[in-house]
């Protein structure tokens, strides 16, 4: 077994951290009265009114949460003022709902007429009592487990759609499912994706004009991004929107983005590496958004496949419509307009973050506007009727552009930040500015509140890349330069990541304050009408600022990290917060604690009101000692290990086996004792019920022992948390 020195200094780069990185309403009813109100729970009510006019006019409706976003506005923004700064210090705990897994919880939950709507990991539905919290049913679309495999960012499901009567959820498996409000019982099921291509769904279904939206993901591995709409009804459907070319040597798509597609979009991609690839990406993996006052219906996609534009696209072209926002018919699906925030991506700058609908004052005239804060780390302000950019500026630092020439909407590039002939660093890496942890804004303030983050990431080019089909083909190497070893160094890499709460003036395009968290992938945001912003901390502390200036009025430990956004609603006298907890996503398993594992409790929805009085039970850390294994390796055999672990680990296990928890710390497994167990689980997959597929098509039983070797040699750091931290 090789000792501490050399095994700690072959860090894996997974995130490319580094020493250098310390840096109309035609829904003409709007204005209905919700008088129905009475009849809360009545079945036929649900099922007369819950249908887009009533969402349309869900902003009358303050005590109830109708769709992902609130409203169709999607600004997170509750009328509700029952709780306020001047008495949220006694906010307490209410009831709160015990998951049965630690993957991530990251769904924003609907509560209509008295019941919450609320999905979890594995995409698994539960209804339960919105004041009381008694379970009322229960889901599990049974996904496969060996389907997670083809998730990037842990098998998380953001949110289900309610919809005359029924509960849509989409599948880590790529099914679209639609199920009974009342009882969970399913009335249809639809497959939205090739199931032989790595495609997975983790957002939530938006539902508009009697069609449920829903889009997938799927671009890190190689895959072609589309929209579907299904027929609410029957489950049929009704359009398909894809967001890059197709093979122009096969016949189109005979979908309704046949036309824009050969008018625009194909002649900004060049050669056939991103159809040998995969389709070149733009994945509609979250932000999916209908304009009841325009009748638009707004998509937000994702990065290429591969990311390298190089490698992907002969190093030219804008390669539309990835990193774009795109505004479509909700009827037929045919294309309006787009503004391309990322032209030629190489960087993972996705523009599917959530969108915000606003009425804005700008310059004395009333503007319809989206506004925008994807990954790349500006803040865009674009016109809803013609899809220009207003505005755009900076909220974080961000060195690959200097800023928006407003006359083009281009970013002016920095010369070399496509890292095509040396490495590039950039301030914001492919985890975002922003990522998909919603944003909220308050009409009242007039702000935006942004959970931002700093990671930075050190871009260069992969000269080894070769094509994978089913695993990440990115074109950027991930493996390379060790990170430090020394304790100020690495005190100095926890320094760089950064995670902060920004107020954000979207008129003048300037921050108005700022909250500092130190650690990055924190929740998403609630604004209220009580002057207060919510929001979960990676620090597993739910808080509550003053909305105006930031000042913290309350926060409360809640043993989870929180990722997700929260929501308000009421039931009779009483307003409530509700929020999932439970840490997991992209980073946690990716880019985990220095500090070791750190365990906590499966995941639950916590629900609060004035002066709760409910505790969450104590919870006792067991921390799993790391298994000592005798064996003998030879250190060529830890260096291909550790490579191995690079290539097909640490994106679920973590780099360099600093596993936060929500997967399996390795080094704790019993089955590293021994050749014939290690091999069961890495080679033939026993554990794939579990999401742990066997890697028999891409190990040797030779490669298998070498990674056994490398996690074993790990085995040597402390596995527990330090003391104090
Ligand atoms: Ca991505």
């Amino acid at each position: 077994m090789r000792g501490t020195g050399k095994t700690a200094a072959t860090f894996g780069r997974l995130l490319g951290i580094t020493a250098v990185s310390l840096l109309p309403l035609w829904g003409c009813d709007a204005d209905r009265e919700p008088d129905a109100r009475d009849s809360a729970g009545d079945r036929a009510f649900a099922e007369a009114a819950t249908d887009t006019t009533r969402i349309a006019g869900a902003g009358k409706e303050p005590d109830q949460w109708l769709t992902h976003g609130g409203t169709y506005h999607e600004q997170r923004f509750s009328r509700l003022d029952q709780i306020n700064e001047g008495n949220v210090s006694r906010l307490g705990l209410a009831w709160y709902f015990d998951f049965d897994t630690h993957r991530g919880q990251e769904s924003t939950p609907l509560m209509v007429d008295g019941t919450l709507y609320v999905t979890s990991a594995w995409s698994k539905v539960f209804a339960l009592d919105a004041a009381t919290g008694s379970e009322l049913w229960r889901f599990d679309p049974e996904v496969p487990g060996a389907a997670g495999i083809n998730a990037c960012c842990d098998v998380v499901n953001r949110g289900a759609a309610f919809y005359d009567g029924k509960v849509f959820v989409g599948t880590i498996d790529g099914r679209l499912i639609a199920l009974d409000a009342e009882t969970g019982e399913p009335i249809w099921s639809t497959l939205t994706v090739d199931p032989e291509k790595p495609y997975t769904i983790t957002g939530a279904p938006r539902v508009a004009k009697g069609r449920v939206f829903i889009g997938n993901g799927g671009a890190e591995y190689g895959v072609r991004g589309y929209v579907s709409a299904y027929d609410a009804d029957s489950g049929a459907l009704s359009w398909r929107f894809y967001t890059t070319p197709g093979d122009p040597q096969l016949p189109p798509d005979g979908a309704a983005s046949d036309q824009v597609l050969t008018d625009i979009a194909a002649a900004t991609w060049h050669g056939r590496a991103y159809l040998d690839y995969g389709g070149g990406g733009g994945t509609v993996w979250d932000a999916i958004v209908y304009d009841p006052e325009l009748d638009q219906l707004y998509i937000g996609t994702g990065n290429g496949s591969p990311w390298n534009r190089v490698i992907r696209s002969e190093g030219r072209g804008d390669n539309l419509f990835l990193s774009s926002v795109l505004a479509l018919d909700p009827d037929s699906g045919e294309y309006l307009w787009h503004y391309q925030e990322t032209p030629g991506d190489t960087w993972d700058y996705t523009a599917a973050q959530q969108m915000v609908l606003a009425t804005l004052k700008l310059e004395g005239v009333d503007r319809q506007v989206l506004l925008h804060a994807p990954k790349n780390g500006f803040f865009y302000v674009i016109d809803r009727q013609t899809g220009r950019p207003i505005s755009a500026e900076k909220f974080v630092p961000a060195n690959w552009a200097e800023r928006i020439d407003m006359d083009t909407g281009r970013p002016v590039e920095t010369p070399g930040a496509r890292f095509e002939t040396a490495p590039f660093l950039s301030t914001v890496g492919g985890a975002g500015a922003h990522n998909w942890q919603p944003m909220s804004f308050s009409p009242l303030t007039g702000l935006v509140y942004i959970p931002a983050q700093q990671i930075a990431f050190l871009y260069s080019r992969d000269e080894k890349f070769v094509y994978r089909p089913g695993e990440w083909n990115l074109g950027v190497n991930l493996t390379q330069d060790p990170l430090p070893t020394g304790e100020a160094e690495r005190q100095a890499i926890r320094d760089g990541l950064q995670g902060r709460l920004i107020a954000w003036d979207p008129v003048r395009q300037r921050e108005a304050w700022r909250v500092e968290h130190g650690a990055p992938w924190n929740g998403g945001t609630l604004a209220t009408a009580g002057n207060l912003v919510f929001q979960g901390l990676a620090d597993r502390t739910f808080r509550a600022y003053r909305a105006d200036d930031g000042a913290e009025r309350w926060s409360f430990e809640t043993q989870n990290a929180i990722i997700t956004g929260p929501i308000a609603y009421a039931i009779g006298e009483d307003q409530y917060i509700a929020v999932a907890a439970g840490n997991g996503g992209g980073l946690p398993l990716t880019l985990p604690s220095f500090d070791g594992p750190q365990p906590a409790p499966n995941g639950r929805l916590l629900v609060f009101k004035l002066d709760g009085r409910t505790r969450l039970p104590p919870f006792e850390p067991t921390v799993r000692p790391a298994v000592a294994v005798a064996g003998s390796w030879s250190d060529s055999d830890l260096d291909q290990g550790f490579q191995l672990f690079g290539r097909h680990c640490a994106a679920c296990h973590g780099i360099e086996l600093l596993s936060a928890g929500v997967l399996p710390d390795l080094r704790t497994s019993p089955a590293l004792a021994t050749a014939d167990q290690w091999g069961a689980i890495v080679l033939k997959g026993v554990l794939k019920g579990r999401g742990m597929i066997g890697f028999a098509d891409r190990l040797s039983a030779e490669q298998t022992e070498q990674l056994r070797g490398y996690v074993a040699s790990q085995a040597i750091r402390p596995v527990a948390p330090e003391p104090g931290t």
